[in-house]
C-alpha cells in the first residue's frame, strides 16, 4: 500500500523526483521526511508484532507528527487500543491536608 506524495507548493503528485516537475520546488527535504515517517511506521509495526504496544504508540505518534497518513493514524489507534496501560494524562493530585491550627 502506498499513498501518493504531493508537492506542498502546487499539490502535483510526484514519485522519486527531487524537484517538482510542475513548479520546481525542492522536494528532497520533504522526501527525506516521508522516508523517515515510513521507517517509524515500519518500526511501530514490528513493535506491535513483538507485543511492545507502548513503544508502537510512541513511534506511530512520531510518524504522524512528521507526515500524517491514514496508515499512521490506524497504527496509532491500534497501538493505543492494544496498550493496556492508561495514558498519563489523568493525574489526580492528592488533596492537601489542612494544617490543624488550634490555639
Ligand atoms: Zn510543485
Amino acid at each position: 500500500m502506498s499513498e501518493p506524495n504531493r508537492c506542498p507548493v502546487c499539490n502535483a503528485g510526484f514519485r522519486g523526483a527531487a524537484i517538482c516537475t510542475r513548479c520546481g520546488a525542492d522536494l528532497e527535504r520533504l522526501m527525506r521526511l516521508v522516508v523517515e515517517a515510513w521507517q517509524l511506521r515500519e518500526t511501530a509495526r514490528r513493535a506491535i508484532a513483538a507485543g511492545d504496544f507502548g513503544r508502537a504508540f510512541e513511534l506511530a505518534a512520531k510518524a504522524q507528527e512528521i507526515q500524517s497518513t491514514r496508515a499512521g493514524a490506524a497504527l496509532l489507534r491500534l497501538s493505543e487500543w492494544l496498550d493496556p496501560t492508561p495514558p498519563p494524562a489523568s493525574q489526580s493530585p492528592a488533596p492537601a491536608l489542612p494544617s490543624s491550627s488550634r490555639c
